[in-house]
């Protein structure tokens, strides 16, 4: 049985590339009808976030990523939170120090510093020099528990061999070996009795049963760390996959300075989840050359964590909007009425009818990407036009428009409320300007300006279909009036 995690540290707002760790840890489980787990890496305090765990799960609930197990949904391999499990992790630094693999250091902060000073003198790269420093070895077994029992400040330190090699393979990456004289000997519990990353991250992956290990690539050094401390417990290793990097369009890694990183941002913007969500699954795995529009559903049948790239991915935000665009373009009427409501609320247009925004939004969508812009794009049809174009009136409006007004205002007095609708608009408007030996389109430009107050828009039919009747009318005689 398939079993993954997430794991963020809530250190801060989600991250898009957070979204993409967990979209394809979600899209792997639902493919192999396994599970994803949510766990909160929450030991260093000293970078705690209020309020980060929260946002990570609205986001996901935003996003249509659900997890089978986590914090906020329960599951039999809890706490999903470290801060709750921190006994375990001292009961397996112990374990650890029993087994040999582990041991105690007693090593102060300052005389860290003095190791690493000299190390960089002698040009050395830095790492925990266990023959000099103070721990169990150089002590020897006696000191060693004289300093215990009078509770000296201690460290648990995993022991790696100073000779060897360690291999490790990645879905991703393929094989790598390390020289183990190369890796340090991680600090495991911390002298205040917390465990490191390292440690509560392998112990839980264990217990929680996680048979694949999907994460960004930043992890990829720790991996033999990780390799040696599975071999230290004895346990048999998941398998990884380490994703590619998030790139700027200047090809460095992502960060703030290029704008939005954080899911709450791309949703406080107006972009639908669907379009985020398939647009961060791209990054760095591409299911077929020739499509790039993909629902959830088929991105679960496709995804295969063998066709991940190596290479570092664009965050490039235009195709985000593009696709933003094509989402808003094909989803359901009923969808899009959820993003919209809230959004006119706030526009401060108040008791709009759902059927009725729907109905504007749909007449519009081809000319907006984001239903964001719809309160704005289209305020002429929540509220009375607000801003003529003048020049367009000054330019357009003949002396003669006027009546040609008037008199289309009069005709569709003539359709009844129940035919209503885009045919008979339109052939009322046709046959008139048959009558006058026009082009419809010369009746057409002023219409929208006595309707919408621009030169350009969506279908003119249609838009007096929506905006019903009365209202139409109102504004056809109220343009004739008052020029
Ligand atoms: N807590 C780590 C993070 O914030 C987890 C890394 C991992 O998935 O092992 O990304």
């Amino acid at each position: 049985m398939v079993r993954v995690r997430f794991a963020p540290s809530p250190t801060g707002l989600l991250h898009v590339g957070g979204l993409r760790s967990a979209l394809y840890n979600y899209l792997f489980a639902r493919h192999h009808g396994g599970q994803c787990i949510l766990r909160i890496e929450d030991t260093d305090q000293t970078r705690y976030v209020e309020g980060a765990e929260q946002n990570i799960i609205e986001m996901f609930r935003w996003a249509g990523i659900e997890f089978d197990e986590g914090p906020h949904v329960g599951g039999s391999f809890g706490p999903y939170r470290q801060s709750e499990r921190t006994e375990l992790y001292r009961h397996h630094a112990q374990v650890l120090i029993e087994r040999g693999t582990a041991y105690y250091a007693f090593d102060t902060s300052e005389e860290i510093e003095r190791m690493r000073e000299r190390q960089q003198k002698a040009g050395i790269a830095p790492k925990y020099d266990r023959t000099s420093m103070r721990n169990q070895f150089t002590l020897g077994p006696e000191e060693t528990q004289r300093l215990l029992a009078e509770g000296a400040e201690h460290t648990i330190r995993l022991f790696i061999p100073l000779t060897g090699e360690t291999r490790t393979t990645d879905i991703v990456r393929g094989e790598s070996v390390f020289a183990n004289r190369t890796i340090d000997d991680q600090i495991l519990l911390k002298s205040d009795g917390f465990p490191t990353y390292h440690l509560a991250n392998i112990v839980d992956d264990h217990l929680m049963g996680i048979t694949h290990v999907i994460r960004a690539e930043e992890w990829l050094p720790s991996l033999p760390k990780h390799v040696m401390l599975y071999d230290a417990f004895g346990w048999e290793k998941p398998q990884f996959a380490h994703l590619p990097l998030l790139l700027s369009r200047e090809r460095k890694k992502l960060s703030k300075r290029d704008g939005d990183v954080s899911v709450l941002d791309y949703k406080d913007k107006g972009y639908l989840p669907e379009a985020l969500v398939n647009f961060v699954a791209l990054l760095g795995w591409n299911p077929t050359a020739d499509r790039e529009i993909f629902t959830m559903e088929e991105m679960v049948a496709m995804f295969d964590l063998e066709k991940v790239n190596k290479a570092g991915a664009i965050f490039d935000v235009d195709k985000l909007n593009w696709m933003n665009g094509m989402y808003l373009r094909q989803l359901p009427a009923e969808r899009l009425g959820d993003e919209l409501m809230p959004l006119l609320q706030q526009a401060g247009f108040d008791g709009v009818e759902r059927a009725y925004a729907t109905a504007v939004l749909n007449l519009v969508k081809e000319r907006i990407n984001f239903v964001s812009d719809l309160p704005t794009f289209a305020n002429y049809m929540f509220g009375p036009v607000k801003n003529f174009d003048q020049e367009y009136a000054e330019k357009h409006w003949k002396p003669e428009t006027t009546g040609q007004i008037a008199e289309i205002a009069n005709r569709l007095e003539g359709v009844s409320d129940a035919d209503w609708n885009t045919t008979s608009i339109e052939a009322v408007i046709r046959a008139y300007a048959e009558e006058l030996g026009a082009s419809a389109g010369k009746l057409i430009h002023p219409l929208r300006y006595a309707i919408t107050g621009k030169r350009v828009g969506a279908g003119m039919f249609e838009t007096m279909e929506v905006l019903g009747k009365a209202e139409s009318l109102q504004r056809l005689q109220a343009q004739a009036a008052a020029r």
